[in-house]
């Protein structure tokens, strides 16, 4: 090592975020006596994290979080999920399907979580077993690139701290990871890469929830909404019980609700006021929390070699967010690999090839069938045919027509498709179109649906009484995100599609203005960090210069 960089702090290992990728990887090294340092953006772990969120044991993983954390499921987590639902929507009709078999394939247990109060307990934990390796957590702290020595990669560089060498460097800073970015193993162009969830954390008493979704105290419910109800948006909706609450939220393709320009607060808004939800929101809908952040898309970003030099990509970092069909899971796979990096560290440790960490890591992901279920090779051959435009329209035309209507709309039928749903094998090969999405649960719930007589008396926020009730650091002249070009071509996108903006909003962090020009007139797009809820949506879809804000900075979630 060259005399500049001896200068710097040394760790065996630095772990760069402390989500569930991060607390897994630090907790397994310091397991094995690393030493080992955690580096996390936020006030305390889970205060920029959001998740729907579910999280799995999946009986066939190396690792699973109740694995490394004993108390996890006692302490960390709300509910157990003994119930999941999908419902099937044409306008007021709805055709629901128990999803119970898929949600029960490969699964020993499912909890439902949120996140600040999951990560901020993971951190401790963490921070009590590093400590002892002689590292532990250290928050506010944003990490803002890797650390170089004759162009190998050694280090971490911060806002806030002088440069950190360490053997091992695992980026679990999540989507957007600035980390694989800049080790030029994920770039951010392609906005069918990625999903964008936002979520409405709403106040309900433990009693009312046991109540109204019939279910005992320890005991909690899935739904899953899809259908018309989204406009053309490939996507659907969520609903999960929490101890005293419910997290209610969206998923959709990012390249989909850019191309409808749909704006995600009212798709959100389309759900919570279906007439199906008003059995359980009745009248009383008090949100606690409005949030929101992209996803990546495992089956087609997933890398298949996480690694640089020193460098590990764990979880969102690494693409490893895997849509099992209608069923979300990324927390679980970021502690499988979370726990794999650290173990393929320990395992190479002394040999002087500085990849052999990664290349022993990624052969990790392969032998434990990991990275099957991220990239399933089924997709690939199914997305050939199926995701051809033509293909679409032929099979959407046929679902539509009177003849659809009969193939579909037997109890034969219903029953074949039901189980289809809940076949672990038939989900993981479903083309990315609107006719999973959108087209095929609008012709079953038309042709098999009940319909809906209750009126929703539910009153959603507005976008600046949503914002309101967010808390904010901001860093004050010193924005995150900048904009590089602000044609309405470069940078329109993000006024539809970021979460806090509305194209009648003043608001919120993305406008257009339409501006008298010499001989004509130019619609251009501004943009106000002030609201941003770092979803790193405009990372995509706009022209920008974008990074997370200092450490500490920025939104901070209560719930996530
Ligand atoms: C609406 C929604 C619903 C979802 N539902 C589910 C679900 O039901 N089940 C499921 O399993 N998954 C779900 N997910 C996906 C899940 O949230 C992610 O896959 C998971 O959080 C990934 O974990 P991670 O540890 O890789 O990253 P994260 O949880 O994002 O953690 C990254 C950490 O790194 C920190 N960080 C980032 N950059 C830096 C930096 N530069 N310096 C220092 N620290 C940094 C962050 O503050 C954060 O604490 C959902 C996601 C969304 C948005
Ligand atoms: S400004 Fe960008 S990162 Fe911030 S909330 Fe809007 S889209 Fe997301």
């Amino acid at each position: 090592m060259g005399a500049d960089t001896e200068e710097y702090e040394h760790y065996e290992a630095v772990v760069v975020g402390c989500g569930p990728g991060g607390a897994a990887a630090a907790a397994r090294l310091a397991d094995h006596g690393v030493e080992t340092l955690v580096l996390e953006r936020g006030v305390e772990a889970g205060s920029k994290n959001v998740s729907g969120g579910l999280i799995y044991a999946e009986e066939s993983a190396p690792y699973t979080i109740d694995d490394l954390f004993p108390d996890f499921r006692e302490a960390a987590a709300e509910r157990p999920i003994t119930d999941y639902y999908i419902h099937n929507i044409a306008g007021n009709k709805v055709k629901t399907y128990d999803l119970t078999d898929l949600h029960e394939h490969d699964t020993d247990w499912c909890d439902a979580v949120l996140r600040r109060p999951m990560d901020s307990w993971l951190e401790e934990r963490v921070h009590e077993k590093t400590s002892e390796t002689g590292g532990g957590v250290l928050t506010d702290v944003r990490v803002n690139g890797l650390l170089r020595e004759n162009g190998e990669i050694v280090g971490v560089t911060c806002d806030e701290l002088d440069p950190i060498t360490a053997d091992l460097i695992v980026a679990a800073d999540g989507v957007n990871s600035e980390l694989a970015r800049d080790a030029g193993l994920m770039d951010w162009e392609e906005p069918d890469e990625w999903f964008q969830g936002v979520k409405a954390v709403v106040d309900m008493d433990a009693d009312a929830i046991d109540d109204r979704f019939s279910i005992d105290a320890d005991e909690g419910v899935a739904h899953l909404f899809s259908g018309d109800l989204f406009e053309d948006v490939r996507g659907g909706g969520f609903l999960y019980t929490n101890e005293d609450s419910l997290s209610i939220g969206t998923v959709f393709h990012l390249d989909s609700l850019v191309e409808q320009r749909a704006e995600p607060h009212q798709l959100l808004d389309s759900l919570l006021t279906h007439p199906l939800l008003a059995q359980w929101l009745r009248d009383e809908y008090d949100e606690r929390e409005y949030s929101a952040k992209l996803v990546p898309d495992s089956k087609k970003v997933a890398h298949r070699e996480p690694y640089r030099d020193r460098l590990v990509l764990v979880g969102d970092a690494g693409g490893q967010m895997q849509a099992q069909g209608p069923i979300i899971k990324g927390m679980n796979h970021a502690v499988t690999a979370g726990a794999l990096a650290a173990d393929a560290f320990v395992v190479s440790q002394g040999n002087a090839d500085p990849e052999s960490a990664g290349r022993r890591y990624t052969k990790m992901l392969e032998d434990s069938g990991t990275m099957k279920k991220l990239r399933p090779r089924r997709y690939d051959l199914a997305r050939t045919v199926g995701e051809r435009d033509r293909v679409t329209q032929v099979v959407d035309t046929v679902l539509e027509s009177r003849v659809g209507g009969v193939a579909v709309g037997n109890p034969v039928a219903s029953r074949l498709l039901e189980r289809a749903y809940n076949s672990p094998f038939l989900v993981s090969m479903l083309p990315d179109t609107a006719t999973g999405y959108v087209t095929l649960p609008s012709v079953i719930g038309e042709e098999h649906g009940r319909s809906i007589h209750w009126e929703s008396e539910v009153e959603p926020p507005s976008l600046e009484e949503r914002i309101g009730d967010l808390t904010y650091d901001t860093d004050v002249g010193n924005p995150h995100i900048r904009l590089r070009d602000e044609s309405f071509e470069a940078s329109g996108a993000a006024v539809y599609a970021c979460p806090v903006s509305a194209e009648d909003f003043g608001g919120g962090c993305y406008r257009a203005e339409t501006v008298k020009t010499n001989g004509g007139e130019e619609t251009l797009v501004s943009l106000d960090t002030q609201p941003c809820v770092e979803c790193g949506t405009c990372a995509i879809v706009a022209d920008t210069e974008w990074e997370h804000p200092r450490g500490g900075k920025g939104v901070e979630f209560r719930e996530g």
